[in-house]
Formats: C-alpha cells, sequence, structure tokens
C-alpha cells in the first residue's frame, strides 16, 4: 500500500457527529456516476441507447421492482464492466469513485474492488494498462484529497476458470505494494462450483500478506462455514444469511471474521425479503457479538450512499447513532488499508 499521510483538517459547517467514514465493499462497476459512464461510453464509441441519456441510466442503474434475482442484478454489471474496459475509462472510473466518495460522504479510507480480466475485453487489451491505470486513478484522487485508498482484485466464481482466476491472483501479488490490498471472489452463483477449491490461490495470497474476502452468504449461508474454514477469510462479503444458523454465527464470531453489510444491496437482490428481515439479521449478529461494517455495494447502480445506508439503519430503528459509531470503528480495524505495506 502506498502510504500517505493523511492531512488533518477543518470541516466547517459540518454537525459535530459527521466523522469521517470508512468504506469497505464498493465494486467500480457499480460505484461510477451515470452521468461519467455516459461520458466514457461515448468518448470511446461505445455503441449505447442513441441520445437517450434517460433510457441509458435504465441500463446501469437499479429500478423499481425490476431486478428478480441477484443474477438479474448481476446482469447490469455487463453493461458497466464493457464500458470501463479500457485504461483511459478505468483510471477516469476510480479516480471518480475516490474523490466522489470524499465530497459527497466524507469517505476517507476506501476500499473499491473489480475483475481487471472483465476490463481487457476478452484479453484485447492488456491487463497490467488495465491495473496501471486503475492505480494512476486512485493516486490521482489521493493527491488531491486527504484519503487513503485500495483495490481489491475479484476472482470470478462462474464465467473465469481457476487457470485465469490464478492470474489475477497473480497480478494482485505483483502490484501488492503499489496500492491493492486483497482479493474477493464474486460473480453469478453456478450451481457446480466448490468454493473449497480455491483454498491454495488463498493460501497463497495470504503468505503475500494480501487481506482476504469472498462474496458469500449473500444467496444462502452454504459458502460461509467453506469461506471461513477453508479459504480462512478476513472478511466475508455479506454473510447476511448466516443470521439464521447459530453455529455459523459462532464460528465468524470465533474466527473474528467481519462481515461487510451492503443493507439496500441485500434488499434490491431479494438476499433478505423486507426490513424486518435485515433487522432481524442485524439483531443476531448484535446478540452473537458478530462484528460487522456498513458498506454500500454499488452506491450509484443501487441510487444510495454510504450516510444514506447509515441514516436508513438509523430511522428504521435498526441501529442507533453509537451502534453506528461501532460499525466504522470495526471497518477501520477490518480495513485492509493498514495491513499491507
Ligand atoms: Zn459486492
Amino acid at each position: 500500500m502506498v502510504h500517505r499521510e493523511r492531512a488533518e483538517f477543518v470541516h466547517t459547517g459540518l454537525p459535530e457527529n459527521y466523522y469521517e467514514l470508512t468504506e469497505l465493499h464498493v465494486h467500480v462497476g457499480s460505484g461510477v456516476s451515470p452521468e461519467i459512464m455516459w461520458f466514457l461510453a461515448h468518448s470511446q464509441g461505445i455503441k449505447t441507447t442513441g441520445r437517450n441519456y434517460w433510457k441509458f441510466l435504465e441500463t446501469i442503474t437499479v429500478q423499481p421492482g425490476k431486478i428478480k434475482s441477484l443474477n438479474d442484478y448481476l446482469k447490469l454489471f455487463d453493461i458497466t464492466e464493457l464500458i470501463q474496459s479500457s485504461p483511459e475509462a478505468m483510471e477516469q472510473s476510480v479516480y471518480s469513485i475516490v474523490g466522489g466518495a470524499y465530497r459527497a460522504n466524507l469517505i476517507t479510507r476506501l476500499e473499491l474492488r473489480f475483475n481487471p480480466m472483465l476490463r481487457n475485453r476478452g484479453g484485447e487489451r492488456d491487463l497490467d494498462h488495465i491495473i496501471f491505470a486503475s492505480i494512476r486513478g486512485m493516486e490521482r484522487a489521493m493527491l488531491e484529497y486527504p484519503v487513503e485508498a485500495g483495490l481489491i482484485f475479484m476472482l470470478d466464481r462462474s464465467r473465469f476458470s481457476k487457470e485465469l482466476n490464478e492470474v489475477i491472483l497473480r497480478k494482485a501479488i505483483k502490484y501488492k505494494d503499489r496500492g491493492v490490498v486483497g482479493i474477493d471472489i464474486g460473480g453469478p452463483r453456478k450451481d457446480d462450483f466448490r468454493l473449497g477449491d480455491y483454498a491454495d490461490l488463498y493460501a497463497e495470497a495470504r503468505k503475500a500478506g494480501l487481506g482476504l474476502t469472498a462474496h458469500v452468504g449473500e444467496v444462502s449461508g452454504e459458502d460461509i462455514a467453506c469461506a471461513v474454514q477453508e479459504l480462512g477469510v478476513d472478511r466475508i462479503g455479506h454473510g447476511v444469511h448466516a443470521a439464521w444458523d447459530e453455529s455459523l454465527l459462532r464460528l465468524i464470531r470465533d474466527k473474528d471474521v467481519v462481515l461487510e453489510l451492503c443493507p439496500t444491496s441485500n434488499l434490491e437482490t431479494h438476499a433478505v425479503k423486507n426490513t424486518d428481515e435485515l433487522a432481524f439479521a442485524v439483531k443476531r449478529f448484535l446478540e452473537e457479538e458478530v462484528k460487522f461494517t456498513i458498506n454500500t455495494d454499488g452506491p450509484e447502480m443501487l441510487n444510495t450512499s454510504l450516510r444514506n445506508e447509515r441514516h436508513f439503519l438509523l430511522h428504521e430503528g435498526i441501529l442507533n447513532e453509537e451502534q453506528l459509531w461501532q460499525c466504522e470503528q470495526w471497518a477501520r480495524e477490518a480495513s485492509f488499508l493498514s495491513a499491507v505495506g
């Protein structure tokens, strides 16, 4: 990780409890604002929706009632990933997310995740160029704003072979000292996929000093135990389904694994049926002393923000101010930004 002293600065006119925030779970594919995506699509000559910006907006953001499953949601990434598939687009994308998160939400520690191999047009673009451009975008934002940021490289659980995923791991290790702080695995679910097959790649990442997380516990509780026991993850992307399994809750707590909770995302993708189920899950985490953090998953695609997620939990009576502050502290402690260096 590139170390940068964070300048102390004065927030003028902000309420006293408006503290700096940490966000651990944001995808580049769902984090860039639509007008920048529009600009990037047109500047690369990508065919979109003619001159109809509003129609374009519908293709890259969650529309009320349109998403029936997690896989429906993931399909939105096909277009955003295509638009971001060039060094220029990735530099601009990462730069805009980091700067935007600071300006709009006072997020001063941000971890951004993406699959570099879903940004190179099936091998047409050079992977190192894509990665370098992402790092450049991140560093530009860090020069302009008092923020710390890091990149998490994502492996894909169904569209890539293990060999391809291994290439991504090699790149994560190669760029570890340039700002890549961890690995993750995600993407559409497939029945014959075995998460345990990735134990060796995760062990290698761990040995290299990278942080480990995995998208599990979003559709069911199934892969959570495997991620914790066989992959040895530090954190879990989502993990909300652990709430309905006492043994999983105990396992997560005993191994000091931290959940990256994404409330709006979980509601929109039907990971939880409604706010009551979400409230139940959070209550169980608190009761069983499972550490969790608040995240957006993808603020632009989901029409939300980190402050909005926190406000929602507060407003619904799911967490109080003190508990929200506790989540922020857990996020700071569980961040990969300080673990690598
Ligand atoms: Zn995610």
